[in-house]
């Protein structure tokens, strides 16, 4: 079912490569959850078979009889917003696909696309892209999966000398934005006509009962990355680096580099410590996401113009109008999204003219207060106190809550359920990766179960659900991975 690209000699497109293999691998993490989606067979947390260590550190390109065919892909893209031309995976590597899911191994060695790059991830990024694509599942965000980390001993330069590892992603397509730009700009219209119908093929296909099936599917894409921001809004969740070529045509998260959940809540928080001018914060990044939308929209202008001409006998500016007005559903669904998230937050099962003004005054409160973001919504969904210089914005709340028919405990069993306890907030991951560094992955593990199960309170020392001690409020996070 996963969507391949066509095999060719342009180098502009595909490149069939094989991994470069790495020196003594041994296993950093494994998500049974994601070997289940792949009908992967495991016994305490490992594959039963053990010829896949070898496999997911890029060593071996076979599972018993079956082979794969491994490969890597052009891309283009604009980063910060300014055109970088061609990209690529630089590093990470197809590995066939399984069930519908197109498997990568990221770090696996140099390709066609690698440009100044060494092919390889530290183990320490490894570790974060692992833990958080299996987090935001466990959190409900669209997302692309990890099955596994693989370390070695071998070691690249960064801002220091760092061990490697290779990070297993899955995913039921890896396809980006800069891929369609990589096509428009190249004028590649055979490449990028196959792309869009293979997309409408296989991920969106009730574009075919459109009339204008091209627009539908510029439409679709653009109201799953809507919907998908609104989710990491409600959550916390800064991305970090939202250049179009980590933006997924499936409103998948993806790319998983300097991200982090918020702690002290300030909407204008940068994750990225390279972002300086601010463009990915947090309170941006839905406007972040809607540019992108436009450079796609702008990379298949040829085929949605066709399209309209042919189908609507529309032409020059009223086709442009027409493509405009499709891509203002995207603020419409974004705004729809994001009030019926925040609403479920609080608890309001209906819908109050005022209810914007309360959750507008929610997040001033929150930013000027700098209170801890996922630790609020959580107390609040356990009946507990909010901090006492939050009153004034409580006793508005509380008001409105008397116009809801809900008892109190349905209400906050219903909020238990959106607003999560456990998120993987940095010094959680810098704790499991500082002892990964040291050979003790026991840390990997639990923090992965733990994230497993992020709305239900468990077993553990409650210091998970907390934020870091004053020490640890600023780990910085570069783009160095
Ligand atoms: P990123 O900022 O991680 O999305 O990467 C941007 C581009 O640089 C992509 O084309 C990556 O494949 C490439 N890249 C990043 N790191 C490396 C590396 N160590 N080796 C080769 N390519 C890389
Ligand atoms: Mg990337």
């Amino acid at each position: 079912m996963a969507f391949h690209l066509p095999f060719t000699d342009n180098l502009a497109l595909v490149q069939e490569i094989n991994p470069t293999p790495i020196p003594n691998p041994y296993w950093v993490g494994f998500s049974n959850t994601t070997a289940d989606l792949l009908g992967i067979e495991h016994v305490n947390g490992l594959p039963n078979n053990s010829e896949y260590l070898e496999v997911l550190a890029g060593n071996q390109s076979h599972i018993g009889q079956n082979s794969f065919k491994t490969y890597a892909t052009a891309y283009s893209g604009h980063q910060f917003g300014s055109w970088a031309g061609q990209l690529g995976d630089g590093r990470a590597i197809y590995f066939g696909d399984i069930h519908g899911q197109e498997i990568q191994l990221k770090g696996a060695g140099k390709t066609a696309y690698s440009r100044m790059g060494d092919g390889r991830a530290v183990l320490r990024s490894s570790i974060r892209e692992f833990l958080c694509s299996e987090a935001m599942h466990f959190l409900g965000v669209p997302t692309s999966r990890a099955l596994a980390v693989v370390g070695s001993d071998m070691t690249v330069m960064r801002e220091t000398p760092e061990t490697i590892a290779v990070c297993t992603r899955v995913a039921p397509s890896f396809l980006r934005i800069g891929h369609i730009e990589h096509y428009g700009h190249n004028q590649m219209w055979h490449e990028l006509g196959l792309t869009l119908d293979n997309l409408i093929e296989h991920h969106y296909p009730n574009c075919h009962n459109s009339p204008t099936p091209y627009l539908t599917l510029l439409d679709q894409i653009s109201l799953r990355t809507a919907r998908m921001v609104a989710q990491w809004q409600s959550l916390g969740f800064c991305h970090g680096v939202l250049n179009t070529d980590n933006t997924s045509l499936l409103g998948l998260t993806l790319d998983y580099g300097p991200f982090g959940f918020l702690d002290q809540f300030q909407v204008d928080h940068i994750c990225n410590h390279s972002d300086h001018g601010g463009r990915y914060s947090y309170h941006r990044q839905p406007e972040a996401l809607h540019w992108n939308i436009y450079c796609l929209a702008s990379a298949m202008l040829q085929p949605l113009k066709e399209e309209l001409k042919r189908v609507h006998g529309i032409d020059g500016e009223d086709a442009i109008q027409h493509i405009k007005d499709t891509l203002d559903n995207y603020n419409k669904e974004y705004a729809k999204t994001w009030q019926t998230l925040f609403r479920l937050k609080l608890g309001l099962t209906t819908e109050c003219d005022s209810d914007l003004t309360l959750l507008e005054a929610l997040m001033q409160t929150l930013h000027r207060e700098k209170v801890d973001f996922t630790l609020f919504f959580r107390n609040l969904s356990e009946g507990l106190d909010v901090p006492a210089s939050m009153n004034h914005w409580y006793a508005t709340y509380q008001e409105r809550l008397s116009l809801e028919k809900q008892s109190m405990d349905t209400r906050l069993e219903g909020m238990q359920t959106i607003n999560p306890k456990y998120v993987l907030r940095n010094h959680l991951a810098q704790h499991a990766i500082e002892l990964a560094q040291k050979k003790d992955f026991s840390e990997v593990s639990r923090l992965l179960k733990i994230l497993e199960n992020p709305y239900t309170s468990q077993s553990v020392p409650e210091s998970y659900a907390l934020g870091p001690p004053p020490d640890l409020t600023a780990i910085p996070i570069s783009c160095s991975s």
